[in-house]
């Protein structure tokens, strides 16, 4: 979840999406000025040998998402029931229809105060998901979908012709201050922790502040915090993945100093193509690459695509005159303002167009070229602020694979971006995992 302090705009609302073959045309020179493996080839291919590749290469990788997160009454109402077609950006019949074969549902709790009752609050909320996700592999759907614990699940489970379920935490705060409590995580499937979201946690810096909390503080910790330092040790004697997304600079590359197993950072995108304090730039992504780890780049609008300075007046302005604080204030415009309202976001998407999936592929090629193949992956974080114009929601995952076949990706490289590397990294921490426990 990549709540900023920004407000929702009623984005898919205004935009339709684009049907795959215009998508194709508009974004066919974009590929030309990065030619990858296979490229001068795929010049050659006409529009629908570009479909029938990608369709043929879709079906036959494991395609892993690694970000997508859920409402805390996850599988718990009848309008979160994830076997149904609903309103949020990903579900079961979502993801058969898009192609996505497995994804990491996420127990995220937001940076609350660092007391007793708040550490309390979000072990509550944690469990909830946990709970939830688990509800969903375990009772509602086992025949559908079920919870891999390990990268030999995630291929077992996948050719048994089932979706895949992992599980990543977003976010210490959960466990308070006890370390010993990632093992009860273990059992209950994390295989990624983040050690922050956004706001300082106690154990490390953030990437991007909280408020109020420590909108006046320095860096608390300068990095990594001692207890940090504690929690990658225990991670990586569990064989729990350590998620460099959301911390600083310093945190991130404090944990890859310390960190015995590769890291992930499981839904970044890239400086270097857009400049938002969430991104990675290019000594972050070397260093991911140097520990033989994986960059999972994010189609989140506001990280693929930086907006000018105009479009934030302009809906400033918007949300002025209609007296739009919040969401919740959106939400309780009555009908003739709503859909006022709703035409001045259109006005201003029309005016500054939101970020594509071509966009985002360019954070995907610009990743290859610097840190190469092995080191880069895919996510959405969708329903938590993610989806681009072409990756909306789930069931237009086949979308990604064709832009990388139009970009010349070969069927091993793609298989390697749509989760080989993340299922490499996995391994590694798993073996990591046994020669710390002393039993490899
Ligand atoms: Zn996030």
């Amino acid at each position: 979840m990549n709540r900023l302090p920004s407000f929702p705009t009623p984005r898919a609302a205004v935009l339709s999406v684009l049907p795959l073959l215009a998508l194709a045309s508009c974004t066919s020179d974009q590929g030309a000025e990065t030619p990858r493996t296979g490229a001068a080839a795929v010049s050659e291919l006409s529009e629908e040998e570009i479909m029938e590749r990608a369709r043929e290469i879709h079906a036959r990788v494991i395609s892993i998402d690694t970000h997508i997160d859920i409402p805390n009454n996850f599988a718990a109402a009848p309008d979160t029931d994830p076997g149904v077609r609903g309103r949020f950006q990903n579900d079961l019949p979502k993801m058969r229809e898009g192609g996505l074969d497995a994804a990491f549902f996420i127990v995220y709790v937001g940076q609350g105060d660092r007391t007793p009752e708040g550490y309390a609050n979000a072990n509550q909320v944690a469990r909830t998901k946990f709970d939830g996700i688990r509800r969903m592999a375990y009772e509602m759907y086992p025949d559908q979908i079920d919870l891999a614990y390990s990268a030999a699940d995630v291929e077992r489970i996948h050719a048994e012709g089932k979706l895949v379920a992992l599980i990543g935490v977003e976010n210490a705060y959960g466990i308070g201050t006890d370390v010993a409590q990632w093992a009860r995580y273990h059992e209950l499937g994390a295989r990624y922790v983040s050690l922050t979201h956004n706001g300082y946690s106690d154990f490390g810096d953030a990437a991007v502040r909280g408020a109020p909390r420590d909108r006046d503080a320095d860096a608390q910790w300068g990095g990594l915090s001692p207890l940090g330092e504690e929690a990658v040790d225990e991670l990586n004697r569990l064989g729990i993945m350590v998620d460099v997304s959301h911390a600083s600079k310093e945190t991130m590359m404090d944990i890859v100093a310390r960190s015995r197993a590769p890291v992930i950072a499981s839904h970044s995108s890239i400086k270097a193509v857009a400049d938002h304090p969430r991104n990675l730039d290019d000594e972050q992504l070397r260093a991911i690459a140097a520990n033989n780890g994986v960059a999972q780049t994010t189609a989140l609008g506001g990280f693929v695509k930086v907006q000018p300075q105009e479009r934030a007046d302009a809906v400033a302005e918007l949300r002025a005159a209609f007296r739009i604080e919040s969401g919740a204030d959106i939400q309780a415009l009555d009908s003739e303002d709503r859909a006022n309202f709703d035409a001045g976001m259109a006005d201003i998407e029309a005016r500054f167009p939101p970020a594509t999936l071509a966009d985002y592929i360019d954070h995907v090629d610009y990743a290859v070229n610097l840190v190469g193949i092995d080191h880069v992956g895919i996510s959405s974080d969708f329903d938590g602020g993610g989806g681009v114009v072409g990756w909306m929601d789930t069931s237009e995952t086949l979308n990604v694979t064709v832009e990388l076949v139009r970009r010349g990706y070969s069927e091993e490289e793609i298989r390697k971006l749509w989760g080989g590397n993340l299922l490499r990294v996995m391994r590694d921490a798993e073996r990591v995992a046994r020669e710390l426990q002393g039993d490899s």
